[in-house]
């Protein structure tokens, strides 16, 4: 009889398993996603509405120009002397290779040094920002969206209890990119990365060790891989009070050598005791120094942040997933008028902003309701370019747009507000072109066509833009795939068909078992299939309704109706 029930099941689970599979396909189609609650919370869409298609042409490509001039209105993020952000109108930004060589005012000749017959000119018509830098996150999770955490939490210990929390996010993760299973690692941390992309992220923090072979393909990895012929980062995640004095001795010794730039270390994340006492074990043990940098840092009091700004300390603040966790976020006004370096943080798509467009939006509408609009457009431009730049010692490479950095620039659609609350306003849309390095990686077709033909992929999206990706990169490890390959290949994994499990699966354990079915029942219980997390917020109905509904944030603003209403009515219920 159990054998029977063992079959059926099997049967029942193959069949959702190609039902997901055909749903998937068809570009129109919704799924609901079946919450380990047992309750269905949201419709999602599936990514699979983007259509893919490579470009044909050939032609010159960018590294053939001698020189890529962009012209536009540069927020510079550089301060004069008078510390106001320079901001040039009808400027341009010449990038030579992977740098900006010089900056030119409107009106200024093109340097003479410099052969201008063999550029190649693009006016933007928009605003050209340094490329952002994200400070936190966890990139490897990012193919999942928004966990529904169903109640509050006071420290970070507590949440990865939760069964709901493994079999709807943990399982995802383990089974697309463990070696035992799937081991498809490459594949998920690039559509991570793109979706750092797409909003005009050119760096971010929190890529696993193991992802460094396959970190140079778009986005900086900072902490993992070496960036501009160096690396002087590490990450600390893990409970820092149980950290060894020898390693500590050790950090402290490299910072004093100069050859650690950047501790970052996830603490203080919560509201409670717990979460508090790390911070003064830090400072016990001689770590309250200004390369020590605050992940998070919500539990922290007054005397604690006073004692960050004396010591040249930065925060990373990463407002969504504290609210969907805990209900509260850090005591930003403090750490502002402190005087606190402060950074913003994506932290994670399951509790966080696709991207840093998503959580500037969120951070500053929140910083209006309850932080009594104490942070600036201006401000908001800040926590994501020059002082993340400035926190990690990259200040002398990117994070401006100067002479001499290297070329990590977004191009972002002018509003013709401010630059600072035009950087806030957009949404992937206005997102014209990202560089990094001086490579152009994303784009509008308008630009990408004429900077590297037959060198990219069409994403049409159901929003109704269509931009262009370089996935591509042939002399790196498994840099020839495509990003419609990457995608499909992921959602077949992220499906969890058990006969495709069975097919692919190296997990020696397997043989202990006398089917495959116990196996899966023993290692992933109540798994069931998940949807790929949809690069863009625009099309993810599934991501608005998340932070609508969190009790635990209970926000009182809704970022969908506030800058998504250009999305058309059949995409996004209203
Ligand atoms: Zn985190």
């Amino acid at each position: 009889m159990e054998g029977i029930i063992m079959k059926l099941r099997k049967h029942l689970a193959i069949l959702i398993g190609i039902l997901i599979f055909s749903l998937g396909c068809a570009p129109t189609q919704k799924i609901a996603q079946k919450k380990s609650t047992g309750e269905i919370i949201a419709q999602k869409v599936v990514p699979s509405q983007l259509k893919i298609y490579p470009d044909k042409s050939t032609g010159k490509r960018y590294d053939q120009y001698s020189a890529i001039v962009l012209i536009g209105k540069i927020a510079t993020m550089d301060e004069d002397e008078n510390r106001e952000i320079q901001v040039i109108d009808n400027g341009k930004v010449i990038i030579v290779g992977e740098k900006i060589d010089t900056i030119l005012l409107d009106g200024q000749k093109f340097p003479p040094d410099l052969d201008s017959t063999g550029a190649i000119f693009l006016n933007t018509h928009g605003i050209i920002f340094p490329g952002l830098v994200n400070a936190h996150d966890h990139v490897h999770y990012n193919l999942i969206g928004i966990w529904d955490a169903p109640k509050k939490y006071t420290n970070r210990y507590q949440w990865p209890q939760n069964k709901g929390m493994r079999v709807d996010v943990k399982y995802a993760k383990y089974v697309a990119q463990d070696k035992k299973y799937f081991g498809i690692q490459a594949e998920a941390m690039k559509y991570a990365e793109v979706k750092q992309l797409i909003s005009g992220t050119t760096a971010v923090q929190g890529a696993p060790n193991g992802a460094k072979k396959f970190c140079n393909i778009l986005v900086r990895n900072m902490d993992v891989s070496p960036n501009f012929g160096f690396k002087r980062m590490s990450p600390y995640v893990r409970d820092v009070t149980k950290v060894k004095d020898d390693k500590i001795q050790r950090w402290l010794d490299k910072m004093n050598e100069g050859k650690l730039d950047a501790l970052f270390f996830h603490i203080a994340e919560g509201t409670d005791d717990v979460a508090r006492n790390e911070f003064d074990f830090l400072v016990e043990h001689g770590l309250g120094r200004k390369e020590t940098i605050i992940i998070h840092g919500t539990a922290l009091d007054e005397e604690q942040i006073r004692y960050m700004s004396d010591h040249d300390m930065s925060v990373i603040w990463s407002p969504v997933s504290n609210l969907l966790l805990y209900g509260e976020t850090a005591d930003i006004p403090t750490y502002y008028e402190d005087g606190v370096n402060i950074c913003l943080g994506t932290d994670w798509s399951p509790s966080g902003g696709k991207n840093l467009l998503d959580e500037l939006k969120i951070a500053y509408e929140y910083n209006k309701t309850n932080f009594g609009g104490i942070l600036s457009y201006e401000d908001m431009a800040k926590f994501v370019t020059c002082n993340p730049a400035d926190a990690i010692g990259w200040k002398d490479y990117c994070g401006r747009i100067k002479s001499g950095l290297y070329a990590d620039i977004m191009v972002i659609s002018d509003n013709k507000t401010n630059p600072f609350e035009a950087l806030v306003d957009a949404t992937e849309r206005d997102v014209e072109l990202v560089f990094i390095g001086g490579d152009p990686l994303y784009g509008d077709s308008i630009f990408m066509a004429k900077l590297k033909p037959g060198d990219f992929e069409y994403i049409k999206t159901p929003c109704g833009f269509t931009k262009c990706l370089d996935f591509t990169k042939n002399d790196v490890q498994l840099g020839n795939q495509t990003f419609e390959y990457v995608v499909s290949i992921l959602q077949k994994a992220l499906s969890f068909d058990p006969d495709y499990m069975e097919q692919k699966f190296h997990d020696k354990r397997i043989q202990n078992y006398d089917s495959f079915d116990d196996y899966l029942d023993a290692k992933f219980s109540g798994y069931h299939p998940v949807q790929l997390d949809p690069i863009y917020a625009c099309m993810d109905t599934y991501f608005f309704d998340a932070l609508r509904n969190s009790k635990n944030a209970n926000l009182s603003f809704d970022i969908q109706k506030i800058y998504y209403s250009w999305v058309p009515d059949s995409v996004l219920k209203k």
